[in-house]
């Protein structure tokens, strides 16, 4: 049996792969579980799959849960470092699915174990992408893609040589807007945002979605996965969201790979890698979808996209302060602090400020730097919406 833990079970990622491993219950010990604030699914997941752990991330719903895994055997923890402790209990393959650099510090407890990590939580790696990969390689421990498009890569490659590699182009459905005009954007609201044409995601990343935030974290991510360079790294807008990414060979070939959008294709591929195993996804007829549209981004529409090109020609921490800047402002946006246009501005403002520092952007990536650099980003991001409120 294989023993797995799901960190952020209860998440949309978490769910997708609590799915899967429901399916095949004789094949998985279940270790860990971690959730957030939703006690009676982190509950109902630990009983169903007979984890030995349950964790959630809240130090004052601890009560809440053990109430709710009363008589069950197992056992509760609650608060930041339970879910660390979790990530260090020994198992065969991990799903970092926690959303936020809050992932950080529990993938890492991960890689530390030797296990395989399956990374959704690509916050991780765009704050600490050489921290996670040096990690990995010091404890022989494999992180494997589960963001679709890189999980999409990830195949393309697959018996290929990284050095017949010309480029690697991932592709946006563009998001809620991309039909909307320019002028119509900066009074866009936030159930507008957190509607998506064809996934169906948690709210954070469907309005980073919208707003290419959650592209430009990708376009870092495959910089850090791949070790390409950052100009040979295009985005696509795509809207019928079926052709996932595509890697150009230097003798002019372009693999694709094309699925239905079902996040249960990355997440097994990830489970079961390296074999190929059937999964419960929508099969595509094509004759039926007819035709696949493809269209260059337009970074008027998407400054996400220019930011995450200085993020990567900066290097270093660069992208922790991005990551940093990119969930305050959003924290704002939902809260009905910022326009949905500010949120890049207000990014920007802080990687600006950040650059003129400089220091900070060329500190040693130790877990601790991270850390700071994260939280005086924030502290920045907040002034920084403060001085457009005022
Ligand atoms: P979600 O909001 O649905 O779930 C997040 C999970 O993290 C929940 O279990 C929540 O309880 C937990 N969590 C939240 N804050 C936490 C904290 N401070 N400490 C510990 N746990 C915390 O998010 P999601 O859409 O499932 O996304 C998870 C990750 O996967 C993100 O990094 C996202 O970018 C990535 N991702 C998601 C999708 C998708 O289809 N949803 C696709 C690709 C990548
Ligand atoms: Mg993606």
């Amino acid at each position: 049996m294989r023993r797995v833990t799901i960190l952020g079970a209860t998440g949309s990622i978490g769910q997708n792969t609590v799915d899967l491993i429901r399916r095949e219950p004789a094949a998985y010990d279940v270790v860990a579980l971690t959730g957030g604030a939703n006690i009676a699914r982190l509950a109902e997941d630990a009983r169903a799959l007979g984890a030995d752990l349950a964790v959630t991330a809240y130090d004052d719903r601890l009560e809440d849960l053990r109430a709710a895994l009363a008589g069950s055997g197992i056992a509760v923890a609650a608060g930041t470092q339970a879910v660390i402790e979790a990530a260090r209990r020994p198992a065969d393959w991990i799903m970092s699915a926690i959303v936020g650099s809050a992932g950080l510090a529990p993938g890492l407890a991960a890689l530390e174990q030797g296990t395989t990590l399956a990374l959704a939580n690509k916050e991780s790696l765009v704050c600490a992408g050489a921290l996670l990969l040096e990690t990995a390689q010091r404890h022989g421990a494999r992180i494997l893609p589960v963001d679709s498009e890189h999980s999409a890569v990830f195949q393309a490659l697959a018996g290929e040589d990284l050095a017949a590699v010309e480029r690697i182009v991932i592709t946006a459905s563009g998001g809620a807007f991309r039909d909307w005009p320019v002028e119509r954007l900066a009074g866009a609201t936030v159930a507008e945002a957190s509607s998506h044409p064809n996934w169906d995601m948690g709210q954070r990343i469907t309005i980073d979605s919208a707003s290419m935030f959650n592209k430009a974290m990708e376009v870092i991510e495959t910089r850090e996965f791949f070790g390409v360079k950052p100009e040979q790294i295009e985005v696509l807008v795509h809207p019928e969201s079926l052709v996932h990414a595509l890697v150009g060979f230097n003798d002019g070939a372009l693999m694709a790979h094309v699925g239905a959008p079902d996040m249960r294709h990355a997440i097994g591929y990830a489970l079961h890698w390296p074999e190929r195993r059937a999964l419960p996804v929508p099969r595509l007829d094509l004759a039926a979808v007819g035709a696949l549209t493809f269209r260059a981004p337009d970074e008027v529409r998407y400054p996400a996209l220019r930011l995450a090109r200085a993020v990567m020609e900066t290097g270093g921490l660069a992208g922790a302060v991005f990551n940093a800047a990119k969930e305050r402002s959003l924290d704002g946006f939902i809260a009905g602090r910022l326009g949905f246009l500010e949120m890049a501005a207000v990014v920007e403002r802080v990687l600006d400020r950040f650059l003129t520092q400089g220091h900070h952007v060329t500190a040693a990536m130790t877990l601790d730097n991270v850390s700071e650099t994260d939280h005086v980003a924030r502290m920045w991001a907040d002034e920084a919406m403060a001085e457009r409120a005022g």
